[in-house]
């Protein structure tokens, strides 16, 4: 394959599969190969992060991007072989989407946030300024956080609202399960449950953007910062009618 320079534009990954996530980010930008705008073959640069040790004493780092620990025998082989520190998923292609819409909620009203059957996000919202309406149909998109003074932890630049996230989302309030946004004990930063783990309530979280993996919430729940959103929405009634 003919090497091809990554690009670092704005936009929002996710993996395809996975039981944690990423979507309160510091940065709006992503670093990898894409295709197109959209799409689930992207392949992205990891982003590695000290995250304590193994059981084995060993040396650990947790890759932001594709949400996998970093430092085995065999990574520090492949380290040492390629003059690259790169998670085991790395080559793993990705859920993506380039120039995602961003929403500002603090300059909007009567908001409306829906998830379709089909997965599609649809945000309707009226401009504070003009009143122009503003009308998003896309798989994925980006809350502005900068404004949200706080909601989240203040180095959260957006809150990405993913395909994963969104529908893991939806699935769990549809069966009742027991939500609410736990915050990682080391870096404050919201978990986020996926898969399986989106819909069976537990106590130990692992963090997608630290990777601490010892942060109990008071109670068994799922963890997700769109309840967090939620909450944020229900709480300014002016700004959101609706908010998932
Ligand atoms: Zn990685
Ligand atoms: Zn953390």
């Amino acid at each position: 394959m003919r090497p091809v320079t990554p690009l670092t534009l704005p936009g929002m990954c996710w993996p395809l599969q996975a039981s944690t996530g990423h979507l309160g980010v510091t940065t709006t930008l992503i670093t990898g190969h894409f295709r197109a705008g959209a799409g689930q073959d992207a392949i992205v640069q990891c982003a590695l992060v000290p995250a304590g040790k193994f059981r084995n004493g060993a040396l650990r780092h947790w890759c932001r991007t594709h949400q996998h620990y970093w430092g085995t025998q065999a990574d520090l082989a492949d380290a040492q072989a390629t003059q690259q520190r790169r998670c085991r998923q790395h080559a793993s292609p990705m859920g993506y989407v380039l120039y995602p819409a961003l929403f500002d909620p603090m300059q909007c009203h009567a908001a409306t946030l829906r998830l379709d059957q089909d997965g599609m996000l649809q945000l309707r919202a009226r401009a504070d300024l003009g009143g122009a309406l503003l009308v998003r149909d896309a798989p994925a998109l980006a809350i502005d956080c900068r404004a949200l003074s706080g909601v989240f932890h203040p180095d959260i630049v957006q809150l990405n609202i993913t395909p994963p996230a969104a529908q893991a989302f939806a699935a769990a309030l549809q069966a009742g399960v027991p939500l609410d946004c736990s915050d990682c004990a080391r870096c404050g930063h919201p978990h986020l449950d996926l898969g399986s783990f989106a819909q069976a309530p537990h106590r130990r979280h692992t963090c997608g953007h630290c990777g601490h993996d010892a942060s109990h919430s008071a109670s068994a729940i799922v963890s997700t910062p769109l309840w967090r959103l939620r909450a944020f929405a229900l709480r300014h009634p002016q700004r959101f009618a609706q908010c998932l």
